[in-house]
């Protein structure tokens, strides 16, 4: 018989709710906007829970069994009551035991990762990184951070259960951009969507000859969606900007590279929606900066396979397949 799962990610803008089977497959799906700027923790607990009840009870009303809830989210999850460590996306659940709350609501088949490790478990399965003995899932959103798989199947958890802060590997020592985390140079602050914003503006209050200036009302409106299509459409300064974001995605992966020795990359994640704009240079910089010793082991970078879907499907692998990565 099907095993089915509901499998939530929680991110700083949506949070996403599916139903999800044991082939991956997304049978319903709901999502609604995060009130990041609540008050109170129990606000944002509170349409975690309304997701996991709607999303429940349609699949009741299917005749659906569901085995339990999986929760993605975008800060550690600490101790056995999952207190919530570094969420400045969601300023709210910082410090806030998580597990009690949702135990309560959803019952005692709950399971909690980091959002990156959920969709890179669900790469690993049902995606683009399953045949690899060692793999790198980056996201590239708001943020950057990476899931590092090795021996077929085990994640890396050496610093609070995760990779460490992989989106602060230094990237540009020269430019010394002050970076959120307090340091500087930070891949974050060359190749995440705030970074391809804020340098979009920058060239726009500059008064670069630059499509983007058209393209809102104001610099500050600018996304990294509008800076994508602009240099789809041939813009200098809009390629320039991916340009240099796949130059430091480039130095980031190499300097991994040297230490984890991938034989794939896979990059997912709303940035990753530029596809070969940041691609083409990361790999023309591994090319240049990589030991050939590691570079032959790489076998491929490329996008993720499961897009937008991997943060759902990874929260509901939690309960499916509670061993983690690696095959069953
Ligand atoms: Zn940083």
């Amino acid at each position: 018989m099907t095993r089915f799962a509901i499998g939530v990610d929680v991110g700083g803008t949506t949070i996403k709710g599916a139903l999800v089977d044991e082939r991956g497959t997304i049978l319903l799906s709901d999502s609604i906007a995060t009130p990041a700027h609540a008050a109170a923790a129990e606000d944002v607990v509170g349409e975690i829970v309304r997701i996991v009840d709607g999303i429940r009870s349609r699949a009741e009303g299917r005749g659906v069994r569901v085995e339990g809830c999986g929760f993605g989210t975008p800060s550690y999850s600490l101790g056995p009551e999952w207190i919530q460590t570094m969420s400045p996306n969601i300023p709210a659940l910082e410090g806030y035991p998580l597990h009690p709350a949702l135990r309560d609501a959803c019952g005692d088949a709950i399971a909690c990762d980091l959002d990156t490790h959920a969709a890179t478990i669900a790469e690993h399965r049902f995606g683009a990184g399953g045949c690899f003995e060692r793999s790198i899932f980056i996201a590239i959103g708001t943020g950057i951070s990476c899931g590092i798989v090795v021996d077929g199947g085990t994640l890396v958890r050496h610093t609070y259960g995760t990779a460490g802060d992989t989106g602060h590997l230094i990237v540009d020592p020269v430019g010394r951009t002050p970076c959120s985390c307090g340091g500087r140079g930070c891949l974050e602050t060359v190749a995440s969507a705030s970074a391809i914003r804020a340098r979009a503006a920058e060239a726009v209050r500059r008064g670069e000859q630059t499509v983007l200036a058209e393209l809102q009302p104001s610099p500050d409106l600018l996304d990294a969606r509008d800076v994508f299509e602009a240099a789809r459409h041939g813009d200098r300064t809009a390629l320039e900007i991916f340009e240099r974001a796949g130059r430091g995605l480039g130095v980031a992966i190499a300097s991994l590279m040297h230490v984890f020795c991938p034989h794939a990359v896979l990059v997912g994640g709303g940035v990753s929606e530029a596809g070969e704009l940041l691609l083409g240079p990361a790999r023309a910089t591994i090319d240049e900066l990589a030991s050939p010793f590691y570079r032959d082991q790489l076998q491929t970078v490329r996008l993720a396979a499961l897009g937008a879907d991997a943060g759902v499907v990874g929260a509901a692998t939690l309960i499916l397949f509670p061993s983690g990565a690696g095959p069953s």
